[in-house]
């Protein structure tokens, strides 16, 4: 098969990305997903929240999908469900494998938009047995919000990300007690939003600079040990005790899925574990684009919309013979900023460059401060800042070609 445009993934990344470049004027677009309908991570999050920027409206995560499924069946959008993208090489020929076995695919441009997965109990070294009950806070959201089943009815939930919020929620609404939520770092890692109308106004307690130091029970969860964690990071003796549950949920942390990327040869940028794309989303193989939570993990749903259709326009324009490269300068994380993507800007393009990163810490009160080379390009006030939010900055390419040197951000003072 021969395609202008494939896109890996079709979660809202892959579905915007796939309408603009079919707006940019392609006529052969295929979208590849994986699992056995369109809509990505948002057909389990039933909540409310989604859309407020792009369609000025609080939607539910189905609600949003289904707005740009429809728009993609309107655009006779090509796409293969229950269908796995193995391998994709330099020359974008790509192997995917679906219900009739392997296909072969060619395409003048690849847009990469596989979403991330949660990181699970492997990976954070959680002692005690193995027993039933401990989910991530995702696969109890898929099981409930999709397959109907209740995962338990006493919890505790590790990680205050914001899937572990929500499920906090959810699982009050369905019947269940909630019992805190534990967090090892001094904020919590989700939205001020989701702690608001998910724990506050349902009197979940949430305990800041607190770990789980054992899981109980052999056949299902007893029980967990939980501590006070000191400056070292380390459990405080003497601060111990014990909460009965039956359900773990994990909500410590998302990894972009990258492994494909890998196997490409795609740089990835250490910070984000997602790939290294200038300010048209291209990784450092022409022709090959990334956007969404592959590329780095997003809090909003819009920010991704947005992310796609940078690079689906530009995959099209690539596609078409009609992408200019030049000269490219670097964008920098300075003091404060944990990570800022793009990690390029290329000179040649005409996209506007939107800068989204995030910061070390809480601050107040502060500016963030966008030098290029010794000259400050931009400055803007933030009331308040914390590292669970992302902040967004949007620079005047004109001014960037004018001057010399790269991009480096930062909040002042620190
Ligand atoms: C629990 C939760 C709550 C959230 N709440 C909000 C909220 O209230 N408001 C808001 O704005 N945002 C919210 N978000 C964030 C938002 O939903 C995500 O940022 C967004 O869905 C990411 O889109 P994506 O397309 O990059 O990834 P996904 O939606 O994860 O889509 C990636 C797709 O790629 C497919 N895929 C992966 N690998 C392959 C492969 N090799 N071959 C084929 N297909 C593949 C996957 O099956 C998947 O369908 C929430 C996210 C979560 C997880």
């Amino acid at each position: 098969m021969k395609y202008d445009v494939v896109v890996v993934g079709g979660g809202p990344a892959g579905l915007g990305a796939a309408i603009e470049a079919k707006k940019t004027g392609l006529e052969k677009v295929l979208i590849i997903e994986r699992d056995r309908e369109l809509g990505g991570i948002l057909n389990q999050c039933i909540h409310n929240g989604f859309g407020l920027h792009e369609f000025k409206e609080e939607l539910t995560g189905p609600e949003y999908a289904t707005r740009f499924i429809e728009m993609a069946k309107e655009f006779n959008i090509d796409y293969m469900l229950n269908t796995m993208v193995l391998s994709i090489d330099k020359d974008k020929n790509i192997i995917a494998l679906g219900e009739s076995g392997l296909i072969d695919i060619n395409s003048k441009a690849v847009v990469l938009a596989m979403g991330c997965r949660e990181r699970t109990r492997g990976a954070i070294d959680l002692p005690g047995y193995r027993p039933s009950g401990v989910y991530t806070a995702g696969a109890a959201q898929r099981f409930m919000n999709m397959e109907g089943y209740m995962v338990g009815k006493k919890v505790v939930i590790y990680g205050s990300g914001d899937i572990g919020l929500i499920m906090a929620r959810r699982m009050t609404l369905e019947g269940a007690k909630v019992e805190a939520v534990i967090e090892r770092k001094p904020h919590s890692s989700g939205l001020t939003r989701n702690i608001v109308q998910c724990l506050d106004d349902f009197d979940i307690p949430l305990l800041l600079e607190h770990c789980i130091t054992y899981v109980h029970g052999k056949d299902r969860v007893k029980g967990v040990t939980i501590a006070k964690t000191g400056k070292d990071k380390r459990p405080v003796e003497g601060t111990e005790r014990f909460i009965e549950c039956d359900t773990l949920l994990l909500s410590v942390g998302l990894i972009p899925e990258n492994e494909l990327s890998m196997d490409t040869g795609i740089n990835l940028d250490r910070r984000t574990n997602g790939p290294i794309v200038d300010n048209r989303m291209q990784t450092n193989i022409e022709g090959i684009f990334a956007c969404g939570n592959v590329v780095h993990v997003h809090d909003l749903v819009d920010f991704v919309t947005r992310e796609s259709r940078i690079a689906g326009r530009n995959a099209a324009l690539y596609a078409m013979d009609r992408s200019r490269k030049d000269k490219s300068v670097e964008t920098k994380a300075g003091n404060g900023v944990s990570y800022i993507v793009p990690q390029h800007i290329d000179l040649g393009s005409d996209e506007e460059v939107n800068l989204f990163m995030r910061v070390r810490d809480i601050y107040k009160n502060k500016k963030l401060v966008v030098k290029c080379g010794e000259n400050v390009i931009l400055e803007k006030k933030r009331v308040h800042m914390i590292p669970s939010e992302m902040e967004s900055l949007k620079l005047n390419l004109d001014i960037i070609k004018n001057l010399s040197g790269n991009i480096e951000v930062c909040v002042e003072g620190v």
